[in-house]
């Protein structure tokens, strides 16, 4: 079937295809169409299932059309609501917060969760779940005005600003009964602070590392390798990372029901920042590395 490609979605995943460093899954070979889930409606279809005018949830990357043999591509009908919402909060990062979070954090009520990234689509999913299970939720986000929407929009309990001065004692004062679950997202200087803080027993789903994905070699310093396998140690923490489809795609249809109920209800809120054009793509995505993005950043392409 023919595609036309309507939402791109931007995900900082992208970065590890752009290079040939050892990772989970291929690099783009160079001249090939850059990888990326999307958002299209079918132009023409020789495959059963699908028909001309159906919106389908795809992964045909960074062009206008894509050609499909309907593997892996979801069917939405003819008139679905807010379709791009599918590439975030209902799609692939709605899925990885709610399962790393529920599946690796093993949530109990009355725990403190602290969540990195927690304006970005993973992390803002993560802690409006924790408040929904019952958590005390902290979120970690660069800047007053993403701080701000964390509380305010999205119910978190505090938002600490990583960037702000001062950003190890704040986030310690947020957690007075210390960190049951560490979900994380960013990496760096902000694993730095959260390290010291964390429980015994304390769960971390290490989701992300963006704050690494432009590095080229280790940071300088003294190495601290042997002081976190000491943590781990001795206050028996688990830390488990995960590649969502891969670890977690057969629970998408639980998880699509769940999320479906809770944003239908309101009792998950989504900030979608959406980009004009195609040819926006590759400045909107580097900006996405370097925290620019408010909420999840789609592309509408103008076809
Ligand atoms: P986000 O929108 O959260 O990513 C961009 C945000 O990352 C920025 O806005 C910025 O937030 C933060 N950031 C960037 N650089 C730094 C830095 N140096 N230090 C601290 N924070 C930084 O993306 P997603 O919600 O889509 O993804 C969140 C994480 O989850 C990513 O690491 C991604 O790779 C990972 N992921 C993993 C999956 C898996 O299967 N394991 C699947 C999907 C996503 P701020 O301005 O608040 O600092």
């Amino acid at each position: 079937m023919l595609l036309r490609n309507e939402y791109l979605s931007l995900d900082p995943y992208m970065r590890g295809r752009m290079s040939d460093a050892p990772s989970y899954a291929a690099p783009v070979e160079i001249g090939a169409v850059m990888v990326g889930g999307t958002i299209a409606q079918v132009v023409s279809s020789d495959v059963a299932g699908f028909g001309l005018g159906d919106w389908v949830q795809a992964f045909g990357g960074w062009q206008d059309y894509a050609l499909s043999d309907g593997a892996g591509v979801i069917n939405m009908g003819t008139s679905p609501e807010n379709p791009s919402w599918a590439l975030g909060v209902l799609g692939m990062p709605g899925l990885t917060g709610w399962a790393g979070l529920t599946q690796i954090g093993q949530p109990k009520k009355g725990e403190t969760l602290v969540v990195a990234g927690a304006s970005g689509p993973v992390g803002a999913t993560v802690g409006q779940i924790g408040k929904i299970l019952g958590l005390h939720v902290v979120g970690i986000a660069g800047g007053a005005r993403k701080c701000a929407h964390v509380v305010e929009a999205l119910g978190f309990d505090v938002c600490v600003d990583h960037k702000a001065a001062g950003f190890p004692s704040a986030l310690k004062a947020a957690v007075p009964e210390g960190i049951d679950i560490y979900f994380e997202n960013v990496g760096g200087a902000v694993f730095d602070a959260v390290l010291p803080l964390l429980n015994p027993k304390a769960r971390i789903p290490v989701c992300g590392l963006i704050s690494q994905y432009n590095a080229t070699a280790l940071p300088d310093g003294p190495d601290r390798m042997n002081l976190l396998l000491g943590m781990i140690l001795r206050k028996r923490m688990t830390m488990r990372g995960f590649i969502v489809f891969d670890d977690f795609g057969h629970l998408y249809p639980e998880f699509a029901r769940q999320m479906g109920e809770w944003v239908r209800d309101g009792k998950v809120q989504y900030r979608e920042e959406m980009i004009d054009g195609l040819e926006r793509a590759p400045a909107a995505f580097a900006g996405l590395l370097r925290g620019e993005a408010f909420g999840k950043r789609v592309v509408k392409l103008a076809v």
